[in-house]
């Protein structure tokens, strides 16, 4: 199962890369569009700044190439290869999963490429409730 400490779980669900105790997003669901981009600016927990440096987001642009790609080899295999559409058909599949997902590949970029560049540490919170206190 996916739990917390796993990579995955941050990349899925969103959290904090470190911790995994909270969502990095300002509104968890990538459906409310105009809050698609509103990330905290630090997570609360452990005190993980997201934004890296300034322009540090325009990297998972070049992640989304590849999930996006993910999404349509799925979508094609499912309209081909299992339903037996024709290819017109399947065509049409991929364009309609690439455009419904669309909020789903933006968020999973940036926890992917944000997940390169920060890994869990289990004693992150502890560390920085000790700094806190010091
Ligand atoms: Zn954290």
């Amino acid at each position: 199962m996916l739990k917390k400490g796993n990579k995955l779980y941050s990349i899925l669900t969103g959290t904090c890369p470190k911790c995994h105790n909270e969502s990095m997003y300002k509104d968890k669901n990538p459906y409310h569009l105009g809050q698609i981009f509103e990330m905290n600016e630090r997570c609360s927990h452990c005190n993980t700044k997201y934004k890296i440096e300034p322009s540090f987001f325009y990297g998972a642009m070049y992640v989304s190439y590849a999930v996006g790609i993910a999404f349509a080899v799925a979508a094609f295999v499912i309209s081909f290869l299992f339903i037996g559409t024709g290819l017109l058909t399947s065509f049409f599949a991929i364009i309609g999963t690439l455009i419904f997902f669309m909020p789903v590949i933006i968020r999973l970029s940036r926890n992917i490429w944000i997940n390169f560049f920060i890994s869990y540490d289990k004693n992150a919170v502890k560390k920085y409730n000790t700094e806190k206190l010091s």
